[in-house]
């Protein structure tokens, strides 16, 4: 994409009532824009990066058998009374429709992912069976002050599971860790996100959380990096040595719960009467698991932890594009590059504006391609251009026909 034509700009202005450092960095280098408190829009670069989680998490949910659906963001009161969460939830946002009923701003579904499993469980040959979505979710939370990492809108993949007992469930949640693990690796927060122990919700004594460790975070969990254990500091008793193999390092840490899974066993097959017929013809509750993982927090959370005093360090496999091009009055051979890594199938932003190399050098750094290209009329006496990876300081000069072979 040609630059001059994004209808975006970086900003030097950032909202004054904006303190964390993702959105700061998000917005002044134009990926969102501020709506209000915890509620952002996502501009072409932003989005793009948001594309790109969501198709990496989309492939691993398929890996595991999960089945796409999109539920709605609306979602009848009496579904949630059902529960008793219209009640119970402080978060939940609640709206009066024209007919006088009310209705709830869906802020997770299992309320409205039970009853449509109960409308196609009759068997237990119907089971087990997994269903996912990647939808926006709303919160009223009260403290949305960390940007991305926590919003009143925001974008959630949630993928709920349904099992004939707790055997088979229990095999599910394993395999869905697998598929989490995989996830944070491809997004390139693997080396810093824990699978730890927290509190357990309704059924099982745990849950777990994906943990990315970040000053930023709200979180404090423990871990030990000896034997790996990770425990999440509300459900675990102040101590100096780790629980699991006595390592001393066990140490505490600020993180981010960009993941959590749980066995609900049968908190809502039981508010919604959803059950099966077992082999012989006797009636059994469906056992039921739920995993929630935070897109929109994800990018916050890259944001956070892979950056310098200039600006992002996008991890290859979400940037918004491979490589950033800058024009230094070439455009006449930028153009042509810009055309020959396109048919190469590279992303490419193509910096082709007329303002000073400066500023251009400085927008590259802000924005956070990985691979930044120059071309001016001093690499073209070299017969090449100049390259630089943006985590790194060195430049080197390579030929035109080698550009594809090196970044790819
Ligand atoms: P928290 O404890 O941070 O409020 P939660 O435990 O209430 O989160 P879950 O209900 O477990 O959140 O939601 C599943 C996932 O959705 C979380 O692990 C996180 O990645 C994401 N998430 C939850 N709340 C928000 C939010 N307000 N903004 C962005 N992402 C969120
Ligand atoms: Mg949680």
């Amino acid at each position: 994409m040609k630059q001059s034509q994004l209808f975006t700009h970086t900003l030097k202005e950032l909202p004054k009532d904006e303190t964390s450092y993702n959105a700061q960095v998000l917005l002044r280098a134009g990926f969102i824009d501020k709506v209000a408190a915890g509620v952002y829009s996502f501009l072409p670069l932003g989005w793009r990066v948001m594309e790109k989680i969501r198709q990496i998490i989309r492939e691993e949910m398929q890996s595991i058998g999960g089945q796409e659906i999109n539920l709605p963001t609306l979602a009848p009161k009496e579904n949630w009374q059902k529960t008793g969460r219209w009640e119970s939830l402080d978060i939940l946002f609640k709206i009066a429709a024209s007919d006088k009923k009310e209705y709830a701003l869906n802020p997770t579904h299992e309320e409205v992912v039970t009853p449509l499993a109960g409308k196609f469980i009759n068997s237990y040959r119907e089971l087990p069976f997994a269903v996912f979505q990647i939808q926006t979710k709303f919160r009223n939370e009260k403290r949305a002050k960390a940007g991305l990492l926590r919003g009143r809108e925001f974008t959630m993949k949630d993928l709920y599971s349904f099992h004939a007992d707790q055997v088979d469930l229990d095999r599910y949640y394993e395999q869905v860790i697998q598929a989490y693990v995989r996830i944070f690796n491809r997004v390139g927060l693997g080396a810093n996100t824990y699978l730890t122990f927290a509190a357990g919700g309704s059924f099982s004594k745990y849950s777990h959380e994906f943990q990315t460790l970040t000053a930023a975070g709200e979180d404090l969990i423990y871990i030990c990096d000896k034997c790996h254990l990770a425990v999440n500091q509300e459900i675990i008793a102040e101590q100096s040595v780790c629980p699991q193999c006595g390592d001393k390092d066990w140490r505490k840490e600020k993180a981010v719960e960009v993941g959590n899974i749980f066995k609900l066993g049968t908190r809502y097959s039981d508010a919604f009467a959803l059950s099966y017929s077992d082999k012989n013809g006797v009636k059994q509750p469906v056992v039921m698991g739920c995993y929630g993982l935070g897109l929109s927090r994800i990018m916050g959370t890259v944001v956070e932890v892979c950056h310098d005093e200039r600006g992002i360090i996008w991890p290859q496999s979400i940037a918004p594009f491979r490589v950033h091009l800058l024009s230094l009055k070439a455009n006449e051979e930028a153009e042509k590059i810009y055309q020959k890594l396109g048919q190469d199938g590279i992303e490419v932003l193509y910096d082709d504006r007329d303002v000073s190399a400066g500023e251009k050098f400085a927008e590259a750094d802000l924005i956070g391609c990985p691979y930044r290209l120059v071309i001016s009329q001093k690499t073209l006496i070299q017969n090449g251009v100049e390259i630089k990876r943006r985590v790194s300081q060195e430049t080197e000069i390579i030929k035109f026909n080698h550009i594809t072979a090196y970044v790819q």
